[in-house]
């Protein structure tokens, strides 16, 4: 259980350094990082923690990275992170393990509460149960409204931090910027279960490639079994549900069924291929999901969304002390070289992979020669670029 340490009316009271939208991974990291700086940060979020989120659970390499570069990697194994030690990749009978060594899976209800708690005990303030709204841009500072059932309080901070998600649309609502979306996109489909088979044991990311989308399981620290996947709409259509679609990949795979799988509650998310026309505006500033996202089959998600808290910092200190709309500038280029270039990567891979048989034979080719996998490991345990500072 999150406790927050702030009620709405209290909020209205001051101009904040920072309001941030969203306490995901983004949201919460950068209010740590923030809070340490000595600002006055309010982290609001429309949801109480622990709350469960679509998602595969593993953080990468290159997420674990900037975890150690801000000095919080210890919350990883504090939490009880489960190391991952191989990927077991499958399309059309025929599978592939991948060796890894730097990937951990940990819930979503843990991590997030996590970094939510740490970000309250570095000084931040933390408003649950509140839907963040933009209103007026005023010379020296923004105005966020922010509403509670039937409570309504006007607020305002020097920069806003749109941390909102890929369904957020906190921006878009206002028309500061436009979300792009992809004609092709998948939606993103998740769920926990209980009691899984013992096949899906501790330490192996299961994947698989088949027809009308991929699905990822991995087991977490309390044993749960927790699916993932990335499902063509028109897929779940004749399928009759996000569940039976996931039951006839794991059919195609021949792999065992959870109990449940196809009746337990799934849920969806808006299109996962997005782009934001603008990832910042006067005293505007957006990261993770709610500046863009791409279907998420190397997991790349939180990376992103650490490494753009991280970088955000700087500039977000700065515009606090002296706004100028060269900050703004700055980051659409930062956001530009090292998190859309490395989303490009992913697209193109998530791209070909959209092709089942494709991927049957790359896994019967890597089987001849397994070499061949080293660069599919590199890339899904290196930190990229995008780690390093600017
Ligand atoms: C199927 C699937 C599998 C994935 N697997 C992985 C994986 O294995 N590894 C990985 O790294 N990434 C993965 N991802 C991606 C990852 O889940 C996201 O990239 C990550 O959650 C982004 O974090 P965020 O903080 O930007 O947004 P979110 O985690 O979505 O958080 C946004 C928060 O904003 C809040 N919010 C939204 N609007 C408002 C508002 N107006 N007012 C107040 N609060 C608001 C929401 O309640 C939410 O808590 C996956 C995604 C999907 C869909």
């Amino acid at each position: 259980m999150v406790k927050p340490n702030i009620k709405i009316d209290e909020c209205a009271s001051q101009i904040w350094d920072v309001i941030i939208v969203g306490a995901g991974p983004a949201g919460g990291l950068a209010a740590i990082l923030l809070a340490r700086k000595k600002l006055q940060v309010l982290l609001v979020d429309r949801q109480t923690f622990p709350r469960p989120k679509v998602c595969g659970c593993c953080l990468n390499g290159n997420a674990l990275s900037t975890l150690k570069e801000v000095g919080l990697f210890h919350l990883i194994s504090e939490n009880q992170a489960m190391q991952l030690h191989e990927m077991r990749l499958g399309s059309r009978k025929v599978n592939y393990t991948f060796p890894l060594s730097s990937q951990v899976a940990l819930s979503r209800e843990r991590l997030d509460s996590t970094l939510i708690n740490k970000a309250m005990l570095e000084g931040a303030f933390f408003l649950d149960a509140t839907l963040a709204e933009m209103g007026q841009l005023l010379p020296s500072s923004r105005e966020v409204i922010l509403k509670q059932e039937d409570h309504q309080f006007l607020t305002k901070a020097k920069i806003v931090l749109a941390a909102d998600g890929l369904g957020g649309g906190l921006l878009v609502r206002k028309n500061i910027t436009t979300r792009l979306k992809s004609n092709n996109s998948r939606i993103g489909a998740g769920v926990t279960l209980l009691n899984p088979p013992d096949f899906y044991k501790t330490g192996t990311l299961f994947m698989i490639s088949g027809n009308g989308g991929y699905l990822g399981l991995v087991r977490l620290e309390d044993g749960r079994l927790d699916l993932a996947a990335a499902f063509d709409p028109i897929a779940i259509k004749i399928q009759g549900g996000m569940g039976p679609l996931a039951k006839s990949l794991l059919q195609e795979m021949n792999w065992p069924l959870p109990l449940d799988i196809e009746y337990a509650s799934w849920k969806g998310t808006p299109a996962l291929t997005t782009k934001m026309e603008q990832v910042a505006a006067e005293r505007l500033f957006a990261i993770g999901d709610s500046a863009g996202y791409i279907e998420p089959f190397t997991g790349e998600g939180m990376a992103w969304a650490f490494t753009g808290a991280n970088f955000v910092a700087p500039l977000i200190a700065k515009g606090v002390a002296f706004w100028e709309p060269e900050l703004a500038k700055q980051w659409a280029l930062k956001y530009k070289s090292h998190i859309a270039s490395r989303q490009g990567v992913c697209k193109t891979a998530a791209f070909l992979l959209r092709w089942p048989l494709l991927v049957k034979l790359a896994l019967l080719g890597l089987k001849v020669f397994p070499f061949l996998s080293k660069p599919v490991v590199a890339m899904l345990d290196k930190p990229s670029k995008a780690t390093t500072r600017i």
